[in-house]
């Protein structure tokens, strides 16, 4: 339903829409697509929830939702909705905010959307308030591409994470924000022959196993630095902030606090 900074949907400049990619995506080529922010099977939580069951038993597989939250209200309800009904996503795709894109509008992309260290504590605590905690995976995304980032988002419940900028940022990107235009100035977001010779796949490739390895062996060092076997254990406990004062507070505490206001929601 969304992506960080998408919440306008998606669009790409004409210019971009080569023969290829209109034949991929069936569209006129040389004509800017603007994808919808929205699915016309569905218009709220319960034609939601009946639109997965659908492409469940047509697919036989997990069917999940991947989105950003602004606040509690919309967790609220498709928690209270999945716990009477017994409907709803295998797994919750969580973006934080500054999930990121080119193909965006500034404000969007500055100010719509809980960050995702806002949102995890949310989503978490409203599922574990409806007993339907353990019926959904929870994948969080935005900006998670380093071990600590990562560990933190595992901390607040996170079963696993999503990376695409640490990969983007791998084969060359360097956030120039152009992505929807035919632009991208080093090759990895554009149809252009010219600048797709930027992105020199031979040595790109290396560099994207480089990140993956690095990351995975930095997580496990600070899981091994926590006393913990696998990155999978990692607690609200094992996470402290620390403020510009100096005052030290633990995720443990946020947690407790985020709890304690979702569970004296009505
Ligand atoms: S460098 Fe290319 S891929 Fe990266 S943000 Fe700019 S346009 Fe997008």
């Amino acid at each position: 339903m969304a992506q960080g900074a998408k919440t306008r949907g998606g669009h790409i400049d004409a210019e971009k829409v080569n023969p290829e990619i209109a034949e991929i995506r069936k569209v006129t080529p040389y004509k800017a697509i603007d994808s919808p922010n929205r699915f016309y099977q569905y218009n709220d939580v319960k034609s939601m929830c009946d639109f997965i069951e659908k492409i469940r038993e047509h697919t036989g597989i997990p069917v999940g939702i991947k989105m950003v939250i602004g606040g509690t209200d919309s967790v609220e309800e498709l928690a209270s909705y999945m716990k009477e009904t017994g409907k709803g996503p295998d797994f919750i795709s969580l973006d934080g905010g500054e999930g990121g894109t080119g193909a965006s509008y500034q404000e969007l992309i500055d100010s719509v959307g809980l960050p995702i260290k806002s949102a995890l504590p949310i989503l978490v605590s409203t599922l574990e308030k409806y007993g339907v905690r353990n019926r959904v995976k929870i994948i969080a995304s935005g900006k998670l591409f380093t071990p600590d980032r990562i560990a933190i988002a595992l901390a607040m419940g996170a079963d696993l994470v999503n990376i695409a900028r640490g990969f983007m940022i791998a084969i060359g990107c360097i956030q120039t924000m152009k992505c929807h235009s035919n632009a991208c100035p080093v090759g990895v977001a554009t149809t252009d022959p010219e600048l797709q010779k930027a992105l020199v796949i031979d040595e790109k490739k290396y560099r994207v196993v480089n990140f993956l390895v690095t990351l995975r062996k930095g997580l496990f060092r600070i899981s091994a630095a926590a006393g913990l076997d696998s990155p999978i254990h990692f607690q609200p406990k094992h996470i402290s902030y620390k403020d510009d004062k100096g005052i030290v507070t633990s995720l443990e505490d946020i947690m407790k606090e985020v709890n304690g206001q979702i569970g004296s929601r009505q």
